[in-house]
């Protein structure tokens, strides 16, 4: 069957559906690039440390996070994958539903390919709903898991989680001698008081969680891939009833499959850290909270039910009375040649929902906008 998408007969297409950034990178970033070009050597595989120690004096000012747990990585993506790979395929993990489809993704090419029940208890996946109704915060299980995912703000639903939540969670992890991946990606664009920008702000995080923050979003810089994840050296895993560093076993697990972010790359991205390059990052978040903004008082004066928005430039739309996720993104692309993403892709947790995305230009959000009206929804 051949649908008629942009271009044939309606306007062109205005895509909402992808976080990449079609703005140019930050230009003080690019020019520190190509100042170190030629220059930079082979450096630590951690990364470099000056970096570091300025990635734990701005980022974890006041918490107990030294420059020697933060690793430098190629992104997100691949940290949280190359995680869970240190963990037998007889772990349980626990997701939240709707949440950032990579982790499920990652969680069944180890083999948990199960939901928990059917497979007899042991690897598997517990969902954690974690939808309207749960105000879209996570509660922990009856069962017991070994690995949990947290996403905060959450990619889909662009909400952020509460400092209770978070107490909860790392409560929970303690007792049950699980793991929390705690998936900060959204972190820059936080603004709500009562949601913790680092898991680390929990007392007890150190001991159960690691945390993945990536530089993809803070300005048009997912191309460079960049990250860093934090491995506290307190934080112990089981194996045969033996203690383990989880700190070391990444280390290993990275000096074995990678070795270590380009320092170029790195030269870029300390250049972030100068006050130039914070001033310039601030503004484009600025610019992008601006549009999300935008979005999400649009929508809400035209009586939709939107969520996120605030915290990341992300928003979770209700489909109208009667549609199923892809009823309303089928009629947003075909009618209005909108590309958002259905929120099932998400999980079955995302029913009834699309994401929107704030990266888009400004105009085409705002001609997106005058469609969205003209539909009369
Ligand atoms: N985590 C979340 C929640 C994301 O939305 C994304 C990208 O969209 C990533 C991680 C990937 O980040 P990176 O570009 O650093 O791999």
């Amino acid at each position: 069957m051949e649908r008629v998408l942009a271009g044939k007969k309606g306007a062109p297409w205005i895509d909402l559906s992808s976080p990449l950034e079609e703005e140019a990178p930050l230009a003080f970033v690019t020019e520190a690039l190509c100042k170190a070009a030629g220059k930079a050597h082979m450096g630590p595989l951690q990364g470099d440390p000056a970096l570091r120690k300025e990635i734990a004096e701005c980022e974890y000012a006041g918490l107990e996070i030294s420059p020697g747990e933060i690793f430098l990585s190629d992104g997100a993506r691949s940290d949280l994958f190359h995680l869970q790979e240190l963990f037998d395929a007889q772990n349980t993990v626990a997701l939240p539903d709707p949440s950032y489809p990579f982790y499920l993704e990652s969680s069944v090419i180890a083999g948990r390919t199960k939901p928990w029940r059917k497979s007899g208890g042991y690897g598997g996946v517990v969902y954690l709903p974690s939808g309207e109704a749960e105000q879209f915060e996570p509660k922990p299980p009856r069962e017991s898991v070994d690995l949990i995912y947290l996403c905060s703000p959450s990619n889909p639903t662009g909400t952020a989680l509460s400092r209770g939540t978070l107490e909860t969670w790392v409560d929970f992890a303690r007792k049950k001698e699980a793991v929390l991946f705690f998936d900060a990606t959204y972190a820059p664009f936080l603004q709500s008081k009562d949601a913790p920008s680092s898991i680390y702000a929990i007392a007890g995080a150190n001991e159960v969680a690691v945390e993945v923050k990536s530089f993809s979003k803070r300005g048009g810089l997912s191309h460079l891939r960049c990250s860093y994840t934090v491995v506290p050296k307190s934080l112990k895993v089981k194996d045969t009833g033996r203690l383990h560093s989880l700190h070391a076993l990444w280390e290993r697990q990275q000096a074995l499959r990678f070795r270590g972010v380009p320092p170029l790359l790195q030269s870029g991205i300390f250049a972030l850290y100068t006050p130039e390059g914070r001033r310039e990052s601030a503004a484009r978040i600025a610019s992008l909270q601006g549009k999300s903004q935008k979005l999400l008082n649009a929508l809400r004066k035209e009586g939709h039910t939107v969520y996120g928005g605030t915290d990341a430039p992300l928003l979770w739309w209700k489909a109208p009375e009667g549609l199923s996720s892809w009823d309303f993104f089928l009629l947003l692309l075909e009618k209005a040649q909108l590309v958002t993403l259905p929120g099932t892709r998400f999980g079955m947790g995302g029913e009834g929902f699309v994401r929107l995305s704030a990266f888009a230009p400004l105009e085409k959000i705002e001609e997106a906008l005058e469609r969205i009206k003209k539909l009369s929804l």
